[in-house]
């Protein structure tokens, strides 16, 4: 045997199945709060490592202390055409041990499956971008254009930490990038066995938090009353909360809709679209979602003794407008609430819409099909927000793709901030493959 027999290159679609481990063994859990949101230190500094071993040097960010962001610029081969922006939030939702068949943080793998809070939301794309680079690294490969790697904390409490931070206070970072790919998008859904919508989020509807504010007389509980603010402050809220808004069909629902019909082979009425959505199963919720503004109550506020009437009382409302309609919903809920309770927003971000069509998106179709030629890649909408809301600010064109193949009988979007988050590792494993096809092609 000669000595210079080099050990084998571990291949990118192995090694993600140790990375996505790694990451969900460190427990990034974002409560809303610094004091106990301090692992995202941990996990920044675990990915900035595995970048430096091959060689790629990143920038740690941090926004207060243990809220850390990495970012890294991989050059491409024609530094003429605009940077692409491929960003993953490091951080978690909070999981509760006891809910749970495996230990949430443990990583454990079983049935083909790898276990863990952000098995799908979103340390299952933050590994496989980082197998795809390592990959690249040792093998020599270069992107034809640059890409931005943003590894972000705190988008399950807003951005304010991780996205909005790094574009408020250093949007040099992403200078000249003109299209970035994010989280919820690429995620397969199964027509029949030969089959697949992928769907590829375009547009993310607006987020509309608001606090509703009564105000009425103070007084004793055990007298005659007629101007009590908890009495006011519930009548608007019942309204609000059994309200339905307008059905409204963007361009990217109604491609959606017009694909997913053909496919299924179910009659589409654009006069009534719910009752095609209806047959659509599990993603129902979600697409169900996207064709009108929501308002859900989500907390209340009001008194301090049982037999005191208070003056004041409040309620949080989540709202989510479509594309454009921020305003609009605003006028819709003052009417349905009346003129003497004030609205207050805690949160307004706007909704995003992009269209399906150009480079980019032939990109991803094309690396879709080809690893998998039952695709039926679909522009969506989703009902939520991600952190192309802050990036997006920039002027970046944003879209959800970060592929996965799922079985069939996987209810994928239940598994979102659910009990039992968990990925498969061929869907990850897919998704390696996808990716790098798509990242070497874009
Ligand atoms: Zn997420």
């Amino acid at each position: 045997m000669t000595s210079d027999a080099r050990p084998a290159l571990p291949a990118p679609t192995d090694e993600v199945v140790d990375l996505c481990r790694d990451l969900l063994r460190i427990d990034t859990t974002n409560t809303g709060d610094n004091a106990t949101s301090t692992g995202e230190r941990l996990a920044a500094e675990y990915v900035a490592e595995k970048l430096a071993e091959v060689g790629v040097d990143s920038v740690l960010h941090e926004s207060a202390p243990g809220r850390a962001n990495v970012i890294a610029r991989i050059p491409g081969t024609d530094p003429s055409r605009g940077a692409l922006l491929v960003h993953g939030h490091l951080d978690v939702v909070p999981a509760d041990p006891a809910e749970w068949s495996v230990h949430p943080f443990s990583g454990e793998l079983r049935d083909g499956y790898l276990w863990g809070r952000g098995a799908i939301d979103m340390k299952d794309f933050d590994a496989m971008v980082l197998a795809v680079v390592r990959h690249w690294q040792r093998t020599g490969v270069r992107p034809p254009r640059d890409i931005v790697l943003a590894y972000t904390a705190d988008e399950e409490a807003g951005s304010d930490y991780g996205a909005h931070f790094l574009t408020s206070r250093h949007r040099e970072l992403f200078d000249g990038c003109t299209e970035a790919i994010g989280e919820v998008g690429g995620f397969s859904y199964s027509v029949d066995e030969s089959r697949r919508l992928y769907l590829i989020e375009t547009a993310e509807k607006g987020i509309d938090w608001l606090r509703l504010h009564a105000k009425g007389r103070p007084g004793h509980g055990s007298m005659v009353h007629d101007d009590n603010a908890v009495t006011a402050l519930a009548e608007a809220v019942a309204r609000i909360g059994r309200h339905r808004f307008p059905v409204v069909v963007t361009d990217t629902v109604r491609a959606f809709l017009e694909e997913v019909s053909e496919l299924l082979g179910i009659e589409l009425d654009p006069e009534d679209p719910e009752t095609a959505i209806a047959k659509l199963g599990p993603i129902a919720n979600i697409i169900g979602a996207t064709i009108r503004n929501t308002a859900n109550p989500t907390r209340l506020a009001a008194g301090y003794k049982e037999n005191v009437i208070p003056g004041r009382a409040s309620a949080t409302i989540d709202c989510r407008s479509l594309p454009g309609q921020s305003e609009l919903l605003e006028r819709q809920l003052r009417e349905l609430i009346g003129p003497d309770i004030a609205i207050e927003y805690i949160q307004r971000q706007p909704a995003l819409e992009t269209t399906f069509d150009g480079a980019l998106v032939e990109a991803m179709s094309a690396a879709l099909r080809a690893e998998d030629p039952g695709a039926h890649p679909v522009p969506y909408m989703l009902s939520g927000g991600t952190d192309a809301k802050a990036f997006s600010q920039l002027g970046i064109r944003c879209f959800g793709f970060a592929p996965l193949r799922l079985p069939a009988d996987l209810n994928f979007s239940a598994l979102f901030h659910g009990i039992d988050e968990r990925v498969p590792v061929d869907g990850l494993q897919f998704g390696v493959r996808v990716l790098d096809r798509f990242l070497r092609t874009c």
